[in-house]
């Protein structure tokens, strides 16, 4: 039986009795409104608690979220940023994502939580970084596209001196593989391919860490079809 406070004091992360009040408050809701809306396939209180805000905190092992502006894209139901915001309360979150229901949960969420300084916005990536460009200290991403796509969709919101963190599946070294060339171009070095199981199962995870080493070319990020047709 998987115990997220178990697990998290093996990291050293001790959950206060108000954090373990949000992750339930923020289960309710995601089942309550998961009958009306698709937000996840999961809905088991084990399944949510490990493979959602668990795996979404598992970043966090490796980085230090203190004080830092996050982009979350595609975040869907909250994930990763909203179990890293309530793990750090001084987290400044957005997330951006292109379905509007979403983002209405997502409003919701945030209220009932309690969380400040989280905005949710309803858009696509590609376009959000037309005004928001190099304005935030890290980009995060979860089973949104290939690496080889979500570089172009994320780093060029990531500050110099930023990081683009992204939570990947098996395929995660592959993938990298498949997107190195691009992420060089778009200004971005690999630092660490952390990876690992999901509290001893088989379910394998690379934790990319990306470093933001210059500025992204201002060619970039292309329009959403130019990107898919034809990735960097
Ligand atoms: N990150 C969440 C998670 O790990 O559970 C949600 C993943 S869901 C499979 C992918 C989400 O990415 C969807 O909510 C979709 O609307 C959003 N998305 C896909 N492409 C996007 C883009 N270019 N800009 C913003 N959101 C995007």
């Amino acid at each position: 039986m998987f115990d997220i406070e178990e697990a998290l004091e093996k990291q050293h992360i001790t959950l206060t009795a108000h954090q373990l009040e949000q992750f339930a408050c923020y289960y309710d809701m995601l089942v309550e409104w998961n009958e009306k809306m698709n937000l996840t396939a999961i809905v088991d209180r084990e399944g949510v608690y490990k493979k959602h805000f668990y795996d979404s905190l598992t970043i966090a092992f490796d980085y230090d979220f203190t004080d830092q502006s996050i982009v979350d894209v595609g975040a869907g139901a909250g994930f990763p940023s909203i179990p890293l915001k309530i793990l750090y309360p001084s987290l400044k979150v957005t997330i951006v994502d292109s379905l509007g229901k979403r983002i209405t949960f997502l409003h919701h969420l945030i209220e009932a939580l309690g969380l400040d300084h989280v905005y949710a916005i309803h858009g696509r990536a590609e376009e959000f970084a037309k005004g928001h460009r190099e304005s935030f200290d890290i980009a995060t991403a979860r089973a949104v596209a290939r690496l080889n796509i979500l570089d172009e969709l994320c780093l060029p919101l990531v500050k110099v001196d930023g990081d683009f963190l992204v939570l990947k599946g098996k395929a995660g070294a592959e993938e990298y593989e498949e997107a190195a060339q691009g992420i060089t171009t778009l200004g971005g070095r690999l630092v660490k391919d952390v990876a690992f199981t999901l509290d001893g199962d088989d379910d394998h995870r690379h934790n990319l860490i990306i470093h933001k080493v210059k500025k992204t070319p201002a060619k970039y990020p292309r329009a959403f079809g130019a990107i898919k047709k034809k990735p960097l």
